[in-house]
């Protein structure tokens, strides 16, 4: 797929976190990058966890701001000294853009958008400091039930090839069966929380705990 092509397929992912109730509310430009490009942004981000051949990626950049948790209190004739002000840091984090791999098929372009858009929805949701099993796995959680929405969407209609059923269940497979441990061993422990506990319970859990329930 080429960056046009890619639009309305972008939007249908969005609109398929939006059913889930977990909307994106930044504007977040995608991108389908060439391998040299990925490859270049990939060694630029230094907390990005992946396998030795990147598809996709998620760009984020955090701002930590100071917050101010109360006043200095003032006491008459006493001078007021600034630095006893308690403050936390607060971090803020701002999706700068979505990078995928020029030229893969529809529904591959697909899954891993959606995977990327879920590291994009965990930021700005506030979710920190995931071990990468849990935030690996949460995202390719999501790559799997878009593809089987597509698959299930496209199983009535004859707009759906038999070349693009196979190609979904193969995906699917791929996702399912993956030997990695953080991608592969991720997905199944996500999954099976999911069946048990539902998404959003499972995601309120990740985000309370920073683990799976
Ligand atoms: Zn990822």
């Amino acid at each position: 797929m080429n960056n046009i092509e890619c639009q309305p397929l972008y939007m249908d992912i969005q609109e398929f976190f939006e059913g889930l109730e977990m909307g994106v509310e930044q504007q977040i430009p995608l991108l389908l990058v060439e391998r040299d490009a990925l490859n270049e942004a990939v060694k630029r981000e230094k907390n990005h966890h992946h396998d030795s051949l990147t598809i996709g990626m998620c760009l984020c950049e955090a701002h930590v701001i100071r917050t101010v948790v109360s006043k200095p209190r003032t006491k008459t004739g006493r001078r007021i000294s600034i630095i006893t002000v308690p403050y936390q840091l607060e971090q803020h984090w701002h999706v700068t853009a979505i990078l995928v791999l020029y030229g893969l098929p529809r529904l591959f372009t697909g899954s891993i958008l959606a995977h990327e858009l879920m590291h994009a929805w965990l930021r700005l949701n506030g979710y920190k400091g995931l071990e990468p099993e849990v935030e690996e796995g949460i995202c390719q959680v999501m790559a799997h039930k878009w593809l089987e929405s597509e698959l299930l969407a496209g199983s009535g209609s004859s707009s759906f090839s038999e070349f693009e059923r196979k190609l979904a269940e193969f995906h699917i497979r791929l996702i399912e069966k993956n030997p990695s441990r953080v991608y592969g061993g991720g997905f199944r422990a996500a999954k099976a929380a999911v069946n048990r506990y539902g998404l959003r319970r499972t995601l309120e859990h990740i985000k309370r705990a920073g683990d799976l329930p």
